[in-house]
C-alpha cells in the first residue's frame, strides 16, 4: 500500500527532526459536552487518536465545559461511549473546568501585566467600537484603566457583586488589527449559571479562545488540532500563550467532514430531537456515532472511511455512499448470512412427503471459519412476493407458472397452479420439489436461471423491520439560508414492516452483530427488542440503489 504522509503528519516529522518538545507527540479530542457526537466528530477521532498511535504518542480527552448553560453530564457519557465503541482509549479524561481556577489565575496575571481589562460597555457599544473588516475599531474608555483596579473589579466580578451583562474582562490586544478576532476579545463574562460540575462555585465562566489555547498549554498538547474555521483564531491562540509564556502548543487546522444528505451541527441535531422528528440522537437515520452504531454500522467501517477521506486544507463534501460503501464492505467480511422473508406469500409443496428436515446452510461463504448451522425445511415455506409473477415477461427467471427456481441451501421447485381469494389477490402457490435437486447432492440435472431465499413457515419467526432512507431529501440541507433544514426532511425515511418472517436461528441474534438476510441487505437487532418481539434494522441495503437511481 502506498504509504503517503498527509500535512499534519509531514508537520510533525518535521517537529520531531527538530527535537521539538523532545519528539513528544501529544494530541487531544476536546468536544464540548452540548449534545451527542456525530460523523464529523469520528473524523477528528480517528485523526488525533490515529497520530497518537502513529507517533507512539497520547491522546487526551478533555471535555471542553466552559459554557455551563448548554452541558450536561448525560452528553459526557454518550461521548465517551462512542469514542471507545470506535476502538480508541483515551490516555486521560480531564475537562476544561477543571481548570477554572488555574485560568482565573492566567486572568489575573494577563490584567496584572497591562494585557487584559475590565470594560463596562453594553454589549451593544461594544460591537459598535469593533469597527468592520475594512473600518478599524475604536479604543474602549475604559481600556486605561489601572491593573490595580482592574484586578479588584474583576475579583468583584468573581464575588458575584455585579449582575451579568454589566462588566466584561477583554483582552488588551489591538482594536485596529486587521484580524477582527484580535480586537480586544472578551475573556471573561458575568454568568449565574449551574455548572454540571463546579455547581454554583463560579459565576465567572471563560470563553472559548481564552480557555482553549490555555487548555492546550496546561495539558503540554504538542500539536493542537482543530477545523477549518479556527484558522483565523490562531494569532489569538498564540498571543495568549506568548504573552503569558506557558507552554506553546501548536494549532494546526484541517477541513472539516460534510456530508450530503446530513446536517452535521449538534445545535441542527438537537433540533431534530427536540421537535420529536426522529426518536433520539441515536435514532438510526441520525448522522451521529450512537446512531450509525444503532443502524449497525461497523465502527473499523467508520475508521476505514476516515482513512480513506484523508485529510485536507479544503472544505469539500463527501458522498453518504462512500460511507455506506465502507460499511458494506466490512459486513460482508462478518456477516452471517441468513434468510429472512419481507413481503412473504405461502408456498405449498404438494409432494413433500416428511414432516421437516433440516438443511445445512453456511454462516458466510467470504469467512471460512463462520461455519455451518441447520435450517428447517418443510411443506409450507414462505417467499418473498416479487419472487413470483404469474404474467412473467420472458427474462423473468424467479418463480412462475410451470418455471423452476432453486430454494437457497434446498431444492428445486416448481410452481403448478396459484390459488387467489375473492379479491383475486395471490395467496397461496402450490408447487412440487424434486427430491433428488437437493443443495449439495444434486443428480437431478435441472438446471435453474435463479435461487432464491425462504423460510419455513412453521418454524419461522415474526419480527418487526424497520427500513432506513436518508433523513434528508436535498444534497444540502442546509445550503439555503432562507429555508429552515427541516423543510427537507425526508417524509419516507422510516418505512416499518409489521410482520417479517424470519429463519429461527435469528432468535438468538444479538444486538450489536450484523446479519445478511440474503437478497434483502445488511440488518442488525434494535436494541428496543424483548424476548418475545424481535426488531431488526435495516443497516444498508446490498446495492446503493441510489446510485442507480441518479444515473437513470
Ligand atoms: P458542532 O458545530 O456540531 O457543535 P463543534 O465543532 O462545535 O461541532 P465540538 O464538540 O466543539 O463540536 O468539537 C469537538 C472537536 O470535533 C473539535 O476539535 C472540532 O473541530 C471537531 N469537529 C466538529 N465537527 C467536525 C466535523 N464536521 N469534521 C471534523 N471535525 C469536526
Ligand atoms: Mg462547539
Amino acid at each position: 500500500m502506498e504509504n503517503h504522509n498527509n500535512f499534519i503528519e509531514e508537520i510533525i516529522i518535521e517537529d520531531q527532526a527538530m527535537g521539538k518538545h523532545d519528539g513528544r507527540v501529544q494530541t487531544r479530542f476536546p468536544p464540548e459536552p452540548n449534545g451527542f457526537l456525530h460523523l464529523g466528530h469520528s473524523k477528528s477521532i480517528c485523526l488525533n487518536f490515529g497520530l497518537a498511535e502513529r507517533f507512539e504518542g497520547k491522546t487526551n480527552l478533555r471535555f471542553d465545559d466552559t459554557n455551563p448553560v448548554t452541558e450536561d453530564t448525560i452528553y459526557v457519557d454518550s461521548i465517551k461511549e462512542d469514542i471507545a465503541w470506535l476502538g480508541y482509549t483515551w490516555d486521560k479524561e480531564l475537562y476544561a473546568s477543571d481548570y477554572f481556577d488555574q485560568l482565573y489565575e492566567y486572568a489575573v496575571n494577563l490584567i496584572q501585566s497591562g494585557n487584559a481589562y475590565v470594560d463596562d460597555s453594553t454589549s451593544e457599544e461594544i460591537a459598535q467600537m469593533k469597527g468592520t473588516p475594512t473600518v478599524p475599531g475604536v479604543d474602549s474608555p475604559y481600556k486605561s484603566r489601572t491593573p490595580a483596579e482592574n484586578l479588584q473589579l474583576f475579583e468583584e466580578m468573581r464575588a458575584g457583586k455585579w449582575p451579568e451583562g454589566s462588566k466584561v474582562l477583554r483582552a488588551n490586544v489591538d482594536m485596529k488589527s486587521p484580524n477582527m478576532l484580535l480586537r480586544d476579545p472578551i475573556i471573561y463574562r458575568i454568568k449565574f449559571a449551574h455548572h454540571h460540575r463546579t455547581g454554583d462555585k463560579w459565576c465567572i465562566y471563560p470563553l472559548y479562545d481564552f480557555a482553549h489555547g490555555y487548555s492546550d498549554s496546561i495539558e503540554h498538547i504538542t500539536h493542537s488540532i482543530c477545523t477549518l474555521e479556527f484558522e483565523n483564531h490562531r494569532p489569538l491562540y498564540d498571543w495568549f500563550l506568548e504573552t503569558l509564556d506557558v507552554f506553546r502548543s501548536r494549532q494546526i487546522e484541517f477541513a472539516r467532514l460534510n456530508l450530503n444528505y446530513t446536517v452535521m451541527s449538534k445545535r441542527k441535531l438537537l433540533q431534530l430531537v427536540n421537535e420529536g422528528l426522529v426518536s433520539g440522537w441515536d435514532d438510526p437515520r441520525m448522522p451521529t456515532i450512537s446512531g450509525a452504531r444503532r443502524r449497525g454500522y461497523p465502527a473499523a467501517s467508520i475508521r476505514n472511511f476516515a482513512k480513506h477521506i484523508g485529510i485536507a486544507k479544503r472544505e469539500n463534501v463527501i458522498e453518504l455512499s462512500l460511507l455506506e460503501f465502507f460499511v458494506r464492505e466490512e459486513l460482508n467480511k462478518i456477516a452471517t448470512r441468513v434468510m429472512a422473508v419481507l413481503d412473504p406469500i405461502k408456498v405449498i409443496i404438494t409432494n413433500y412427503p416428511n414432516q421437516e428436515e433440516w438443511l445445512e446452510a453456511e454462516n458466510n461463504p467470504e469467512d471460512s471459519e463462520a461455519g455451518t448451522r441447520m435450517i428447517p425445511f418443510s411443506s409450507t415455506l414462505f417467499i418473498e412476493r416479487e419472487d413470483f409473477m404469474e404474467d412473467a415477461p420472458k427474462k423473468y427467471f424467479r418463480l412462475t407458472l410451470g418455471q423452476k427456481v432453486r430454494l437457497k441451501h434446498a431444492y428445486i421447485i416448481q410452481c403448478d397452479n396459484v390459488v387467489k381469494n375473492e379479491a383475486g389477490e395471490i395467496v397461496e402457490l402450490h408447487c412440487t420439489y424434486f427430491p433428488e435437486s437437493k443443495s449439495g447432492q444434486d443428480t437431478s440435472g435441472i438446471e435453474v436461471k435463479s435461487t432464491i431465499h425462504w423460510v419455513s413457515a412453521n418454524h419461522a419467526i415474526d419480527a418487526q423491520c424497520r427500513l432506513y432512507d436518508r433523513l434528508f431529501t436535498a444534497e444540502d440541507p442546509d445550503g439555503n439560508k432562507e429555508v429552515d433544514f427541516k423543510t427537507y426532511i425526508n417524509p419516507e425515511s422510516l418505512t416499518v414492516l409489521e410482520s417479517i418472517k424470519i429463519e429461527p436461528s435469528l432468535q438468538n441474534a444479538q444486538v450489536g452483530q450484523g446479519y445478511q438476510f440474503l437478497r434483502k441487505g445488511y440488518f442488525c437487532l434494535d436494541k428496543d427488542s424483548t424476548g418475545v418481539s424481535l426488531i431488526f434494522n435495516r443497516t444498508v441495503t446490498l446495492k446503493d440503489t441510489w446510485a442507480k437511481l441518479k444515473s437513470q
